[in-house]
């Protein structure tokens, strides 16, 4: 185990300028339920202070080739790799996810500047007559906020800070209160590549947040979170008509066929509901499996969850990690015993783990009377219910039932059946045979109140963009 000797106590860094503040933040590492480190929780002033450098320090950033910014955010990368034992250990403390999973969260991050650094922003031309062409231009918006939740700190930023750093923009990126350690050391590491005011990690509680989307000098939030603070951010930004992009819950369903061959399936749904202890937007939430299958996938899936190992992610061998916080251990052990009150049956788990920190056992339920939480609200944690049916038009209606359409799964030997029955999902992205397979070239994004705009891809880079439409005569030999 990676005991931290020392409590960490990490400092706001503005304008390149490491600064005091009064307030701090604990933070606690939810394998022990002790606090491992601090932040600075910082005040409206601070708040000013960052953004009044990023929008200094914008100009000069839009103005430099897209060439030199991709440069620096190469160098960026190599950066954050020659750091990657560092910051991975500071997620797994301030997370809980295992320590390897925490490395690929940092390969994550590498991935997406390598990726998104290959993306060029040229003029394109629109329209071309005798007399004219039109171009269209991207430009930069201006100044970023940027707002992350808890369950992938650094990957879920350099969904953000990349694209639009990339597009001549700088950002102020507020990380999670439950996890701002290794987001605020990226922004120490990066601090003497970039110049000053381009990225400003600035650390405090929801309230920073919010005072954030209301602003006047961002031009933009993008956030990633729940639905209920997705819609806060959306009303503040409204009032200053402040473009976003949101990024919010879901409640992923997967429809197993009748024909599906569950030894195989069994262990890449469960891999795909239980990544990072269930605490991922788009992992599975809930499996609608038919009828013929239906009792060999909740034992497959029970035999997996019981031969789980669970503990701190320092120690080896252990695949899944304490919830991230207390609040969310609690939500997830109450919508279980909600589920288990009105006549479900569980199947594997269904208990908080008697020792210090904030551990559940991986759960799986099975036989839901309908509309029961489990199956309607986002758990966001290793509680998996497995719900019956019979026909598969039932099964679309209940996985389509709810706001959420983030992303969704068909399951089948017959992928031209299961594609059909995709096609019927409302979700920004669906899988066959698959599920949570992201990449930075893919535009993710949610359907409902999953969210507004994509991330990744070209589209999620022209989302840090505007546009501007430029009409060139075309001059003619001999005319002035
Ligand atoms: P959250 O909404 O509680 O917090 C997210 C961030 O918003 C935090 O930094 C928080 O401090 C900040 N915040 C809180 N109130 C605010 C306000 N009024 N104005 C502005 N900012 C405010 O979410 P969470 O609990 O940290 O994360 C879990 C949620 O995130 C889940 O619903 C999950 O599905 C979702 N999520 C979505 C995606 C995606 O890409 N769609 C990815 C990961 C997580």
């Amino acid at each position: 185990m990676d005991a931290v000797a020392e409590l960490i106590e990490m400092t706001l860094v503005i304008n390149g300028v490491a600064r005091e503040t009064r307030g701090r933040i604990e933070v606690e590492d939810p394998a022990t339920g002790q606090v491992f480190a601090t932040v600075a929780d910082a005040t409206l002033a601070d708040l000013d202070d960052a953004f009044a450098a990023a929008a200094a320090a914008q100009p000069g950033w839009a103005a430099r080739s897209h060439a030199d910014r991709v440069a620096m955010l190469r160098d960026v990368g190599r950066r954050l790799e020659e750091h990657t034992d560092e910051l991975a250990s500071l997620l797994t403390h301030e997370q809980g996810k295992p320590l390897a999973n925490a490395r690929g969260e940092v390969g994550t991050v590498l991935r997406w500047i390598a990726a998104l650094s290959e993306y060029d922003l040229e003029p394109e031309v629109i329209e071309r007559t005798e007399e004219k062409i039109v171009e269209l231009r991207r430009e930069p918006i201006g100044v970023i906020a940027a707002i992350t939740p808890w369950n992938v700190p650094l990957g879920l930023a350099s969904w953000k800070f990349v694209p639009a750093l990339l597009a001549g923009n700088t950002m102020v990126l507020k990380p999670s209160p439950f996890t701002p350690v290794a987001t605020a050391r990226l922004g120490e590491l990066v601090a003497d590549i970039l110049p000053p005011g381009v990225l400003t990690v600035i650390t405090g509680g929801d309230e920073l947040g919010a005072a954030m989307t209301q602003h006047p000098i961002p031009r933009k939030v993008t956030m990633t979170g729940s639905v209920e603070t997705g819609r806060k951010v959306s009303v503040a930004a409204g009032r200053e008509l402040k473009r976003v992009t949101l990024e919010l819950g879901g409640n992923d369903p997967a429809i197993v066929l009748p024909d599906a061959d569950v030894a195989d399936i069994a262990p890449r749904l469960f891999t795909a509901a239980f990544a990072n202890n269930g605490q991922v937007c788009t992992a599975i939430k809930r499996i609608y499996a038919h009828d013929d299958v239906y009792e060999e996938l909740v034992a497959a899936l029970a035999a997996i969850a019981a031969e789980t190992v669970v503990g701190n992610g320092f120690d080896d061998g252990v695949r899944l990690g304490p919830l991230a916080n207390e609040a969310q251990r609690d939500r997830v052990e109450m919508l279980v015993d909600d589920a288990a009150r009105n006549g479900a049956r569980v199947a594997s788990g269904g208990r908080r783990i008697d020792r210090d920190g904030y551990f559940y056992e991986p759960t799986i339920v099975a036989d839901l009377s309908s509309g029961t939480e489990l199956e309607t609200q986002e758990q966001f944690g290793p509680a998996l219910p497995v719900i019956r049916y019979r026909h598969v038009d039932e099964a679309v209606e209940r996985a389509n039932a709810g706001d959420y359409g983030l992303g969704a799964s068909v399951w089948g030997t017959d992928t031209d059946a299961a594609a059909a029955v995709a096609g019927r999902l409302e979700a920004g992205t669906v899988w066959v045979n698959a599920h949570l397979a992201l990449s930075p070239t893919l535009p993710f994004g949610g359907h409902k109140h999953s969210g507004l705009g994509v991330e990744n891809g070209r589209l999620g880079l022209h989302e840090y963009t505007r546009v501007r439409v430029v009409h060139l005569p075309i001059t003619k030999p001999g005319t002035v």
